[in-house]
């Protein structure tokens, strides 16, 4: 993909930190991170969306999000936990149309924060969880 900056990252075209590679998928620190060793793990072929990823990438990129997270934990940036966090689509905050996984250091009493909306608050009744987990089972 040429106008893609992880694409680009990816062909050594711009600058990276590095942290880990293999046959699918790379991870790399992320250049405004929410805490220090916040990391992005992208599937090593260009998918805009998950719609298009490969599933076995998008299993080993989980897989690596836990190799990393526990290299976080453990030694690496010792942090109280851990968030794993990917945006599909731009409603849901996607600004990077090359699928990434975010993998970051959390600390108790850190800034960072999920603004929930307006809307929530309400719990669906369970007439309703149950009529959209149905439908759910079909889409499957
Ligand atoms: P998202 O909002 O989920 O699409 O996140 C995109 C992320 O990519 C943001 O956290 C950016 O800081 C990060 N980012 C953008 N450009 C670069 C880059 N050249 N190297 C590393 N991270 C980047
Ligand atoms: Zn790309």
């Amino acid at each position: 993909m040429e106008n893609c900056i992880f694409c680009k990252i990816l062909a050594n075209q711009l600058p990276s930190s590095n942290v880990y590679k293999d046959d699918l998928c790379t991870a790399f620190l992320d250049i405004r991170p929410v805490n220090a060793g916040h990391l992005l793990v992208i599937p090593n072929q260009h998918s805009s969306f998950l719609s298009g990823l490969d599933p076995d990438t998008g299993a080993q990129m989980f897989r690596v999000a836990q190799r990393l997270g526990a290299a976080l934990r453990t030694g690496a940036v010792p942090c109280d936990g851990v968030n794993l966090f990917l945006a599909d689509g731009e409603a849901a905050g996607q600004e990077v149309f090359h699928v990434h996984l975010h993998v970051f250091p959390r600390f108790a009493g850190d800034s960072f924060r999920l603004h929930l909306g307006a809307k929530y608050g309400e719990p669906p009744s369970k007439a309703d969880l149950d009529a959209l987990a149905e439908k759910l089972r079909a889409a499957l």
